[in-house]
């Protein structure tokens, strides 16, 4: 046998685990000190009671012999996708059921896409970003180019006529810079996508973070993206999914075979998502659903804005927070990411998540998110006040 080699080429993730082996020492010599996180990327808030409710319901289904279910459609319940359809309607995106595809997270379906595409394609990456579209494609052994997103692009970059690639990774709002695209910026992405011939694999993960009615929640709201554009999406930071698992993927009829082909994809190597995790989903679009998820939303919002706010007031430079559970700051006096981990576990006791870990522009960066609570993110930022006035 013959091992695939490019796992070698992919480089050790030591991010999380420095960051947990830095905190555990420091609170095992300062026993006294009160360390608060909020370098966490996952969600704290437990699942809305509809949600709840619904997945109550379907255990019970699951007991009774006329209610029982057992495997499902790969490509998910059509009560699910007709929901994610009405969901998309609301923002004058038109889908067909059979564009949508439910599956159990945007990890995956962003990973198994590549199923798709040649080994042959060059894909084009933003740095910093999420992770995985790199490491996904080294997996695979395909050239990985990047656009450079950094203080002077405002973290969004742009599309290089200069530069060809034939798959193109957009992360709006970003993880980890909490930056969005409007309207216009991402139809140059379409336009650049639609005359290289190339795809776009949109993230769309945090969308439901965005406020400004007027910047898009969706690709599609973008003319001529529905010819060039796959979408993922997930249920997990949209509310609270990331330990319950479910998110959907759109892939176009007008792709053509990649919609053909993602269907076959699926229903080979996928055997759906569990049918009370779908009764669950298909809570989150309901009425009381949205009511109670944008609940929890505002709850993080609110915090991304305690944090923004003090920063401002502090004079350090950050974007995100509005739009995002991130928040990307510049690291006062020119430390490094690392440095300036260490100096406000040291001084403050605050963890974050040093930008260098997503990318090499992120060096000098600093991620902060909204997901701890709202006691503690008060109480970062006072100490963030005493530490940098
Ligand atoms: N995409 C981005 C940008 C993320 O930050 C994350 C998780 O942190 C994911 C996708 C993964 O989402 P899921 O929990 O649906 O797999």
């Amino acid at each position: 046998m013959k091992i695939n080699e490019n796992y070698s080429n992919l480089e050790q993730s030591y991010l999380f685990s420095t960051i947990a082996k830095k905190v555990k020492e420091f609170s095992e010599n300062n026993p006294d000190k009160k360390i608060i996180r909020l370098g966490i990327g996952d969600v704290t808030l437990p699942l809305c009671k509809s949600v709840i409710d619904a997945m109550h319901k379907a255990v019970d289904e699951m007991g009774v012999q006329e209610t029982f279910r057992g495997y499902g459609p790969e490509q998910g319940y059509k009560f699910v996708s007709s929901a994610v359809q009405g969901y998309y309607a609301k923002r004058g995106v038109s889908l067909e059921l059979d564009e949508i595809f439910i599956s159990d997270g945007a990890k995956s379906d962003l990973g198994n896409i590549l199923d798709l595409f040649s080994k042959d394609n060059t894909v084009l990456v933003p740095d910093p970003v999420y992770p995985v579209y790199v490491d996904t494609n080294i997996m695979a052994g395909r050239k990985v180019v990047f656009a450079d997103a950094n203080g002077e692009n405002e973290f969004l970059p742009m599309p290089d006529n200069n530069v060809k690639a034939d798959l193109i990774y957009i992360c709006s709002p970003n993880n980890p810079t909490g930056a969005v695209y409007n309207k216009e910026q991402l139809k140059k992405w379409v336009d650049y996508a639609l005359s290289n011939n190339a795809v776009i694999l949109f993230d769309a993960a945090y969308e439901s973070f965005i406020s400004d009615e007027n910047l898009p929640r969706s690709i599609y709201e973008i003319e001529g993206a529905k010819n060039c554009a796959i979408e993922f999406c997930s249920l997990s930071k949209t509310a609270g999914f990331t330990g319950t698992r479910c998110g959907y993927t759109i892939v176009p009829a007008a792709l053509g075979a990649l919609n053909k082909y993602w269907l076959r994809r699926q229903t080979t190597k996928f055997n759906g998502v569990p049918y009370i995790i779908q009764r669950g989903a298909e809570a989150v679009f309901t009425e009381q659903g949205q009511k109670e998820i944008k609940e929890n939303i505002a709850y993080y919002k609110e915090n991304a804005k305690v944090i923004s706010e003090t920063l401002t007031r502090l004079g350090i430079w950050h974007v995100g927070g509005k739009h995002s559970p991130y928040i990307w700051l510049k690291c006062p006096n020119n430390m490094s990411s690392w440095d300036f981990f260490d100096y406000l576990l040291e001084n403050a006791q605050v963890v974050g998540t040093p930008g260098a870990g997503f990318g090499k522009n992120g060096e000098g960066y600093f991620r902060l998110t909204s997901f701890g609570s709202k006691e503690n993110t008060i109480e970062a930022m006072e100490r963030f006040e005493k530490l940098f006035k």
